[in-house]
This record gives C-alpha cells, sequence and structure tokens, in this order.
C-alpha cells in the first residue's frame, strides 16, 4: 500500500496549488482527480471565460478603431467566428493545464486519474487501489443544483436551457438569449454574449446585480451594461420554463423567448460518497472548517468551493496553501476580509474590504474618497473613461478598510489595494507611493489624496 503525509481529493485550483505546496514543504504527496486537473477554474470557469472575454475586447475595439485614428476597416466585412474563439480559448485552456502536469512533475507529487472514494480519515481508494495518508484534503469543488423551476429539467434536456458548461460549447451565437441569475458569472456571459452580438437578457430576482456588489459601483456598471444594450430585469423571478419561453414574475406575468437560456442557480458541495465519514456541513451542504481549514474530523482538511465560503478560485487556492502549511506544522490563517472580487465586464468591477454600509455596520468611524476615471489621462487615452476609484478610509489613523474600483483595469488594480490593506496601509501611505504616469493605478493615489485634503487633478 502506498503512503503519503497528503492525499488530496481533487485536482482544482484548491486542490493542486495545495498539492505543490505541501511539496514544496517536504510531503509525500498525491492528488486523485477524475476528470481534469485544474478543475472548474481552468477548463469551464475563470480561464476560458476571460479567454473568450479577451476576444469580445478585440472584436469591440476592432469596431471602434476609427475612434483611434485607424481607418481602412470596413465595420461591414468585420465579424466573431465563434468557432475560433473557441479553439483559442482551448489552446490556452490546454497549455495552462499541461503546465500543472509538469509542475506536479517537478515537484514529485503524484497523480491518480480516478474516482476517489474515501474509506475512512486514512484510506482512499481510487481505481480498485488503496492509498494511506496521514491527511486528506478534500478539494472536490462544487456542482450546479438548480431549484425545481417547472419545465427547467425539460429545457435542459432538449438544449434550450444551458449551464455554464454548456454555454461554453455552443456551435453556434445564440440570435437572442435570456440569462439568468446575479452572481459575476451571469454579468460575465451577459457582457460577452452581448459584445459578440447576441440581444441579451439578464432576468434576476434582486435588487441589484451582484447583491453584494457596492451599490453605487453596482448601479454605475449596471447603467453601462444598459447602454451597451443588455437588457436588465431586476426584481423579476422566472416561475416556469416553456415552450413559449421563460415566464417570469415581476409586477405582473410576462413571457420572455429567446434561443437559448444560460442559468446560473445555485450550487452544491461535491461530497456524495462521503456521507460515512460524518463530516459537519453547514444548512446549505457545504463543509464546516475552522480557520485552519480543518474539519470537524481531525485530519480531514476541506477547501475551496466544497467549504461553500468563498467560491472563487484564488480563494481556494489561498485556503489550501493554509492547510497544508498547518498539516505541516506552519501555523496558519487566511484573513477573509482582505479577499478581492472582480467581476469581468465591460469596464471590470473590483472590490476588498468593507463598503459604506458595512463600515456603518461594523461602527467605524470612516471617509469616503473617490476619484473618476474621466480625469485619468491613460483612462482618456484608452478611451475607457467610465468608472472610479473609491477608498473608504477609517478616521482614526487613515487606514484603508475598503476600495471599491470600477473601471476597464479593475480586476489589477484591486491587488494593489489588497497588497496595502495587507499591510494595514492608510491614505497617507497609498498618496506616497509614487505610481507610474501614465497608469490607471494612478487614480488610486487620487482617491488617496481625496481622503487625506484635496484631490490633485479635480
Ligand atoms: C463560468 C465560471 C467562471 C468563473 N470565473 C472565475 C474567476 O474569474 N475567478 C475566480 O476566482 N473564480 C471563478 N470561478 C469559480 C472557480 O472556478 C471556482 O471557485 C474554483 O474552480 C474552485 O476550485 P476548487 O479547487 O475548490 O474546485 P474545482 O475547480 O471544482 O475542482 C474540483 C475538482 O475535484 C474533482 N473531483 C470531485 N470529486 C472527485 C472525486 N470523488 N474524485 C476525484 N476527483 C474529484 C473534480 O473533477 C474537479 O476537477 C468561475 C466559475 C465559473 C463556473
Amino acid at each position: 500500500m502506498s503512503k503519503y503525509d497528503v492525499i488530496i481529493i481533487g485536482g482544482g485550483p484548491g486542490g493542486y496549488v495545495a498539492a505543490i505546496k505541501a511539496a514544496q514543504l517536504g510531503a509525500k504527496v498525491a492528488v486523485i482527480e477524475r476528470e481534469k486537473l485544474g478543475g472548474i477554474c481552468l477548463n469551464w470557469g475563470c480561464i476560458p471565460t476571460k479567454s473568450l472575454l479577451i476576444s469580445a475586447k478585440h472584436y469591440k475595439n476592432v469596431l471602434r478603431s476609427q475612434d483611434f485614428g485607424i481607418v481602412g476597416i470596413n465595420k461591414d466585412n468585420v465579424s466573431v467566428e465563434w468557432e475560433s474563439m473557441l479553439s483559442r480559448k482551448d489552446s490556452v485552456v490546454n497549455k495552462l493545464v499541461s503546465g500543472i502536469t509538469m509542475l506536479f512533475k517537478k515537484n514529485n507529487v503524484e497523480l491518480f486519474s480516478g474516482d476517489a472514494k474515501i474509506i475512512n480519515k486514512n484510506r482512499v481508494e481510487v481505481n480498485g487501489q488503496i492509498l494511506e495518508g496521514s491527511n486528506l484534503i478534500i478539494a472536490t469543488g462544487a456542482t450546479n443544483n438548480f431549484p425545481d423551476i417547472p419545465g427547467l429539467k425539460e429545457a435542459l434536456a432538449n438544449g434550450r436551457a444551458l449551464d455554464s458548461k454548456a454555454a461554453l460549447q455552443l456551435e453556434e451565437i445564440p440570435k437572442e438569449l435570456i440569462i439568468i441569475g446575479n452572481n459575476t458569472y451571469a454579468i460575465e456571459f451577459a457582457t460577452l454574449f452581448n459584445a459578440i452580438g447576441s440581444k441579451v437578457t439578464l432576468i434576476h430576482n434582486a435588487e441589484q446585480i451582484i447583491p453584494y456588489g457596492e451599490p453605487e459601483m453596482v448601479k454605475s456598471l449596471e447603467r453601462q451594461l444598459k447602454k451597451d444594450g443588455i437588457k436588465i430585469l431586476s426584481k423579476t423571478t422566472v416561475k416556469a420554463f416553456t415552450q413559449e419561453g421563460v415566464i417570469v414574475e415581476s409586477k405582473s406575468e410576462k413571457v420572455y423567448t429567446a434561443d437559448k437560456y444560460i442559468v446560473f442557480l445555485g450550487m452544491k458541495a461535491n461530497i456524495e460518497g462521503f456521507e460515512h465519514l460524518n463530516l459537519r456541513v453547514n444548512s446549505k451542504g457545504f463543509i464546516e472548517t475552522n480557520d485552519r481549514m480543518e474539519s470537524n474530523i481531525t485530519g480531514i482538511y476541506a477547501i475551496g468551493d466544497v467549504n461553500g465560503k468563498h467560491p472563487l478560485a484564488h480563494v481556494a487556492s489561498a485556503e489550501g496553501i493554509v492547510a497544508v502549511e498547518n498539516i505541516m506544522g506552519v501555523e496558519s490563517k487566511l484573513n477573509y476580509n482582505l479577499i478581492p472580487q472582480v467581476v469581468y465586464s465591460f469596464p471590470e468591477m473590483a472590490s476588498v474590504g468593507l463598503s459604506e454600509e458595512q463600515a456603518n455596520e461594523k461602527g467605524h468611524n470612516f471617509k469616503v474618497s473617490k476619484f473618476p476615471l474621466s480625469a485619468n489621462g491613460m483612462a482618456i487615452a484608452e478611451e475607457e473613461t467610465v468608472g472610479f476609484v473609491k477608498i473608504i478610509s477609517d478616521n482614526q489613523y487613515g487606514e484603508i478598510i475598503g476600495v471599491h474600483i470600477l473601471g476597464s483595469d479593475a480586476g489589477n488594480m484591486i491587488s494593489k489595494a489588497v497588497a496595502i490593506m495587507q499591510l494595514e496601509g492608510t491614505v497617507y501611505d497609498l498618496a506616497k507611493t509614487i505610481h507610474p504616469h501614465p497608469t490607471f493605478s494612478e487614480a488610486l493615489v487620487e482617491a488617496a489624496y481625496g481622503a487625506i485634503g484635496k484631490y490633485i487633478h479635480i
């Protein structure tokens, strides 16, 4: 029987990063993956969607090339070749997935392809082979768990309704598309298909398209999406899927039709077959862990989407590192207050830390400072002036407690905010941080100056 310090079930961004880190810390590691290394993120989530969004952005830019002094492009001759977009996406994915295989080899991580069955906390079976481990990390992710809406099952079976995975395998770009749900992925798919020519309607039952997003920022994004042609139906509940279309209820009942519907409604943890372990799960069925990522059973850890804390790839990876550090004797925790969240819409929306509402709830005496991208040199040069940077800082020392960015480069810019907040930095520190000119990031410095006293450029 093969013996390991750590057995990891699932090779997604939680599992594969945990494996590499554990090996670097000197552990003998086995990873069991039943489908594809890279998990949802690399194969069906983060990377494929961004590859397609990047194609869509190129297309948008070609269409507006005349604004940048480029002539000779006949817009009527420019179109999107969906098949080529998909094959480019596949080659990006394949490159990254094969990269993980190489990293496993380099770090002596042993990979077992197959379905893992946990026998007990120290024994796992894969393809009839028993692996023995001192510690077990469950990194099996989560799967769609659609609610019981009449007609949805049938619509999924006949291909009119799709989950995100099926949407990435569409044979052609739908002329009319309904997207149902209010998470970041619903917005990304709406952005993508709208940019490449579908007539998109986004239906969701909340007040705002990203319920947990900073309200001012979400409203601005919503305005921009509508301006770009996406129809948004808020506070609208889907009651049924029929031959005619989707029946919704808002103020009154209505039917909306489209060629396809993409559905983002609910997830469940992948823990089928693990019932005999008596793992403690929360009310939604996700494995409960402490801040060391350990479950109620000593030696069994749960990381990533399967613990349902923050279903994001970078959180899964960070949790994986915390789990293996603790396993290998390095005390480690994760600061969930400093998790950046990004929506890859046009423009992007990114946040870290507290919103004004949360700062109020927590009793902070704080200041809000805001700088518009319309006053930023690079944003003007790129004609990407929609958006702003908003900093929330505590009045006592000027500590930055929240940053919210709407703007074309928001995903990159937010990392600076995370770094400075990790160091408990203040608006004084940020204002004194010399940023290269011209860059979008200068808007962060400006917002910091705004918090201190006066903006320079407005
Ligand atoms: C459309 C879409 C876009 C997304 N975009 C982003 C983004 O831009 N940024 C971001 O941070 N997150 C994004 N996400 C979320 C991100 O994909 C997940 O948070 C992340 O993949 C979770 O990682 P994980 O390792 O916990 O699980 P997963 O990635 O789901 O990996 C789990 C792995 O475990 C394997 N497995 C399960 N059970 C077993 C078993 N019994 N035996 C063997 N193997 C098993 C599965 O095959 C899978 O490969 C996106 C998700 C979607 C759907």
